[in-house]
């Protein structure tokens, strides 16, 4: 041990109080925490100590002030945890997580502090305050109330069991998937029978089974889907059948892996939960603080979607189906995304993976995603070689308005590694705040293959799409302009966080920007127009496939989450209630599998979506509704980029979000656009 002073406890020192990353180590977590978890209860019980009766000053804005450290600390952690958690930060992520938790139960269920913000929200009329502040007293005492801060002694009591029951069974959930998952890989005696593979996946293939004690075999692991991103390339069926056959399998074979029960005993306790706190369903619970507002809202819409999207779904069989017959095959599940991929190619011409030389990584970043938002909102970025992230791999951007003022960070962590969780996200690491005097720092990963060393990073078109994405999350971030905390950037209600990013994903076939970043890494040849022109004819393609699997996933995730505490009660034989459910909304193709079925479905068993997965297709109203928006104004140019980043971008979540989608758009939004652009409009 040396004396040196824990970097995580002094004032930051960086620009954007960017974190010292160079000279943070795994062992200055716990000691910051536990200083971070005192201070700010020490903050709060200064807060409900207080003589003086309880104001918007002494009680809110202290509020907001409050736990500024264990704030700095955690979103330093947790970006950490995410994309590059070696086994030392994992090992300390567990330890947080109860610690972290009962603080936060702490301080959401105090019952002095409930009593002092729902006075002050009792006066709101009185107070004259302007809407961003009258918005935080009404956020603060709806999301108390929600956490169950207003119930008894014995309620809480209650509560909390519930709570923590709740978190073994999650916890439960996610650890026999993940065992199953492992358990379930597919073993291949000779490569013949993965005919179709690339030399790459075969060899990928080849070493799984060696690092499982299978040498000379080959072993295909599972991934989260139902749809095995292989089923499109296996050419011998009884490979694809035993494959989805596998992934459909989890978690639901009577062994110890099995989730049957334990998500029955979820749906339980959330229906338990959600009575306790006054609602006739967690799904009710949940929605109420959403912009649907309410489970009737979601099913209305869900169910107008699947209706035309079973149809387009039908009739892509028969396309298929007429393809099969020359192999004599009846298309079943296994089949489709093999047979999708012949269509595709015969009725487009498209080989997606020929792409990649187009989509150089440094190109699509500077000419492409840096480039377009340089047009819409004039931001100019630079990369600051003289700071540093939490892994060499992380590049620092410093983003800088039209007028040279200073607007934030942005860092961007492009490559997989072993310590990296899968998918691409992003996240705040400093969040913006006049109260605070802070400006945003946020993150972007992705998980690109890392080329050899001197190589080019070529891109995928998916890849493309997701830098595009994840850069729409960073631009909510980096444009924030709150004055509290609570509200910066990206902290608005989950089903409207993905509507920003969606809509940045516009620009990626927009003319002026693909021209722009879309040059053959040897010639400096654009796209071909006609190559152009088949990825747009193809954008509807597939889509009754994928939106019913979606939407059955999502149908699914309401019927369980809209059960009473008595419904939820009886002994529900989890195959048949799904069956039953799916056949409700009329998603009961046998080709056309739920995305995911109960027994794995992660995002809301055990991840943070229950009662949420709607949520995707819901913001995307938003975004479909915003892209016409654009196209009728002109597309890309500062004025259109300006009126989006100032009525939509920069209040984040300082109010209420449909009155800032009105304020932007002019009117409420159409679902009309989205059903255009799925197919669905009939
Ligand atoms: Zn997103």
């Amino acid at each position: 041990m040396t004396d040196a002073p824990n970097p995580l406890l002094a004032p930051p020192a960086l620009p954007y109080d960017l974190p010292p990353y160079g000279s943070i180590r795994p062992e200055h977590y716990r000691p910051a925490f536990r200083a971070g978890i005192a201070a700010h209860r020490a903050e709060v019980e200064a807060i409900t100590a207080q003589a003086e009766p309880p104001t918007f000053e002494n009680t809110l804005v202290a509020l907001e002030s409050s736990g500024e450290l264990l704030g700095r600390v955690s979103r330093t952690f947790y970006t950490v945890t995410g994309a590059d958690g070696t086994a030392e930060i994992q090992a300390i992520e567990e330890e947080l997580a109860p610690l972290m938790a009962a603080h936060r139960d702490a301080v959401q269920l105090d019952a002095a502090l409930f009593a002092r913000v729902a006075a002050v929200h009792a006066q709101l009329d009185d107070l004259g305050l302007d809407a961003e502040s009258r918005y935080l007293v009404e956020r603060h005492h709806r999301e108390m109330s929600l956490a169950g801060a207003g119930l008894d002694d014995t309620q809480k009591a209650r509560l909390t069991d519930l709570n923590q029951r709740l978190s073994v069974l999650t916890n439960a959930f996610e650890k026999n998937l993940l065992a199953d998952t492992n358990d379930l890989a597919v073993v291949f005696d000779t490569a013949a029978e993965l005919d179709g593979l690339s030399d790459g996946e075969l060899s990928a293939a080849a070493q799984a089974a060696t690092s499982r004690g299978l040498d000379g075999r080959y072993v295909i692991t599972l991934t989260l889907y139902t749809g095995h991103p292989l089923l499109a390339s296996l050419t011998n069926r009884e490979s694809r059948r035993r494959l989805l056959q596998a992934s459909r399998a989890r978690a639901s074979r009577g062994n110890e892996n099995d989730n049957r029960a334990v998500l029955r005993d979820i749906v339980r306790v959330r229906a338990e939960r959600a009575a306790l706190l006054g609602y006739p369903s967690h799904a009710a619970a949940i929605l109420a603080d959403q912009t649907a507002g309410s489970p009737h809202a979601v099913h209305e819409m869900l169910r107008r979607l699947a209706v035309p999207a079973a149809a387009n779904a039908r009739s892509e069989q028969e396309a298929l189906q007429r393809i099969a017959d020359a192999d004599g095959i009846r298309i079943d599940a296994h089949d489709w995304a093999f047979y999708t991929e012949k269509v595709r190619a015969a009725e487009y011409d498209l080989d997606r993976a020929a792409l990649r030389p187009w989509f150089e990584a440094e190109r699509v970043l500077r000419d492409g995603v840096f480039f377009a938002a340089g047009q819409l909102y004039g931001i100019r970025m630079t990369e600051r070689h003289d700071l540093q992230g939490y892994h060499p791999d992380v590049r620092v951007f410093e983003a800088h308005n039209a007028d040279g003022s200073e607007l934030g960070l942005f860092l961007l962590d492009l490559y997989t590694r072993d310590t990296k969780r899968g998918g691409a996200w992003m996240n705040a690491i400093v969040t913006q705040s006049e109260l605070r005097g802070t400006a945003p720092v946020v993150v972007n990963n992705l998980n690109v293959n890392k080329p050899a060393p001197g190589t080019p990073t070529l891109l995928t078109l998916d890849e493309v799409t997701t830098l595009f994405h994840e850069f729409g999350h960073a631009l909510h971030g980096l444009f924030a302009t709150v004055t509290y905390p609570h509200f910066a950037g990206t902290a608005v209600h989950r089903d409207f966080v993905e509507f920003p990013s969606q809509v940045n994903e516009m620009w990626i076939l927009w003319p002026e920007i693909l021209t722009h970043y879309a040059r053959h890494i040897d010639t400096d040849e654009p796209l071909p127009a006609d190559v152009v022109e088949r990825l747009h004819a193809s954008e509807a393609f597939n889509q009754g496939f994928a939106t019913s699997e979606y939407l059955a996933a999502s149908w699914i995730d309401q019927a369980w989450h809209s059960l009473s505490i008595d419904e939820a009660a009886a002994d529900i034989d989890v195959a048949g209630f799904e069956a039953a459910a799916l056949a409700d909304i009329g998603l009961d193709n046998p080709a056309v599998p739920t995305r995911y079925s109960s027994t794995y479905f992660a995002h809301v068993f055990s991840g943070g979506y229950s009662a949420g997965y709607y949520s995707y297709i819901w913001s995307e109203v938003l975004d479909a509704d915003t892209v016409e928006w654009f196209r009728e104004n002109g597309g890309l140019t500062r004025a259109n980029g300006d009126r989006f980043r100032n009525r939509l971008l920069g209040v984040g979540g300082s109010g209420d979000p449909l009155a800032a989608y009105r304020d932007f758009r002019g009117r409420d939004a159409d679902i009309q656009p989205l059903l255009e652009r799925r197919g669905l409009a009939g």
